[in-house]
């Protein structure tokens, strides 16, 4: 799949921040607040962190109360209509929060503004709204604020032409939190699942160089963050395109060298790339968990090739029975969608059963939804919303029911976890994850949040383990 490689300069960047400067320096010394409302995935989440990093650099502080910000970016997600649906009603509210401040600017990017019909719709039906760019043009964010903000009158501006993706190394961040942070190792997929938008509005796979991913990494560990999760839509096919004979078990191990104490994580990974000798390194290499979510999507072979995800169930199952093999503690996890287009009940069963077979610790559910521009939104649909609500609920219940037993396990067990942040709860005050990414609530001194200690599991529920430091 031949696609232009479109490396942004870090000179393109750098003046990018001389325009945030600019900015900063025009707006003077009056106080100056920014809200970033994301939707969706971790991509945007680290997205996020990009677009709050050029704010910061004009000199924006930041709140999460519309009525308080003078300038409001959301980040959307296009994933399912129910996000766009959430989006779009928010959006809308925040005509009071304009009429409250007629200087405002509202910005939507992100997936969601990226498939055409949806950038005229808030063209046409938002006029609140002053600028809309899509997840290609996010580095050039400084530069469309600018057009915005200076113009005579109030211009409104658009940018989300269609391309294949662009890699921008330099862009300012400012992380969430100093515990856990994301690190994208790549953008975009090639997949092509029939039933997704992504690499339509994400464009094709482009992989960051290891050197950089190695670099921001070192940052992490000694700013004293504890926990980085390497981001990508399908990180097993990380390098494929860079030609350098390195691959993501390659970079694992990379980063896994680093001195330090911090846990390695990932997602996601696509069944078709996920290698032996990944599952080796993962087992390997000290610092990366045992964690992996795994997608399946359907545990029925035509629903599988309709879905044109180049697997069956029987390689599937293969594969997590290799990754068990070699980490007996690996907490897997996975996604599912229900009613994907032509699905029957005996095809749902089969669904089913692969589910109690390979028993998930965790699995994230969804009833199918029609993404325009899709292959799968043109495929005859018999089954009704009712119907696949039922599969649906059948399946959550199995879902929960193994993910309880799996929890009552490690009831009087002692699991390191690291502390991650405070529940506002009396009893157990703080949370933290298992090295498998299960959550862990305990009684403890908020010092402790940073900090990898040992738990003394003492119950359980379907959602989360509970217990005391040891
Ligand atoms: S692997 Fe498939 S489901 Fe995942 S982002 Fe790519 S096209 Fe979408």
């Amino acid at each position: 799949m031949a696609y232009e490689r479109k490396e942004i300069s870090i000179e393109k960047i750098r003046e990018q921040e001389k325009i945030c400067a600019e900015i900063n320096e025009k707006l003077g010394e009056k106080p100056r607040l920014a809200m970033v409302d994301t939707y969706g995935c971790q991509q945007n989440e680290a997205d996020s962190e990009k677009i709050r990093g050029y704010l910061a650099e004009m000199g924006y502080g930041f709140t999460m109360n519309e009525f308080e910000a003078d300038i409001i970016v959301v980040n959307t997600c296009a994933v399912r209509e129910h996000a766009e649906m959430r989006v779009l009603g928010n959006v809308g509210q925040l005509n009071h929060a304009k009429k409250a401040k007629p200087n405002q600017i509202i910005a939507v990017c992100g997936c969601m503004v990226q498939q055409e019909h949806m950038a005229e719709k808030i063209r046409k039906s938002y006029p609140i709204v002053d600028m809309v760019f899509g997840p290609h043009e996010l580095w050039r964010f400084p530069e469309l604020l600018k057009q915005v903000m200076f113009s005579k009158k109030r211009k409104r501006v658009f940018e989300t032409s269609p391309c294949d993706g662009t890699v921008a190394e330099g862009i300012p961040l400012k992380r969430d939190g100093s515990v856990k942070a994301w690190l994208s190792i790549m953008y975009g997929c090639n997949n092509f699942c029939t039933y997704c938008i992504v690499p339509y509005v994400r464009g094709r796979e482009r992989s960051r160089k290891p050197e950089d991913i190695v670099a921001e990494a070192r940052e992490l560990v000694a700013a004293g963050y504890k926990e980085i999760t390497l981001l990508g839509q399908n990180v097993n096919s990380y390098g494929k395109d860079l030609g350098l004979n390195v691959d993501f078990a390659d970079l694992i191990r990379m980063i896994n060298d680093i001195p330090g104490e911090f846990l390695i994580r990932f997602m996601t990974s696509h069944p078709k790339d996920a290698t032996e000798k990944l599952f080796k390194t993962m087992a390997e290499c000290e610092k990366c968990a045992h964690q992996l979510h795994l997608p399946v999507q359907s545990g029925n072979d035509r629903v599988l090739k309709a879905m044109n995800r180049h697997y069956d169930s029987a390689k599937y199952l293969k594969q997590v029975e290799l990754a068990r093999s070699y980490m007996p503690d690996l907490v897997i996890t996975t996604d599912i969608i229900v009613g994907f287009p032509g699905e029957t009940d005996e095809e749902f069963e089969d669904t089913i059963r692969l589910c109690e077979k390979v028993r998930y610790d965790a699995m994230f559910t969804f009833i199918y939804s029609k993404r325009v521009g899709t292959p799968a939104a043109t495929m005859p649909d018999a089954a009704s919303r009712e119907d696949k609500q039922v599969r649906f609920d059948k399946l959550l219940a199995v879902a929960n029911k193994i993910s309880g037993e799996k929890h009552a396990e490690y009831e009087g067990k002692t699991l390191r976890v690291l502390v991650d942040g405070e529940t506002g709860k009396p009893e157990f005050n703080l949370s933290s994850r298992t090295n498998g990414g299960r959550l862990v609530h305990l009684k403890g001194d908020p010092a402790l949040i940073g900090k990898f200690v040992d738990v003394e599991i003492e119950s359980s529920n379907t959602w989360a383990l509970y217990g005391h430091e040891k």
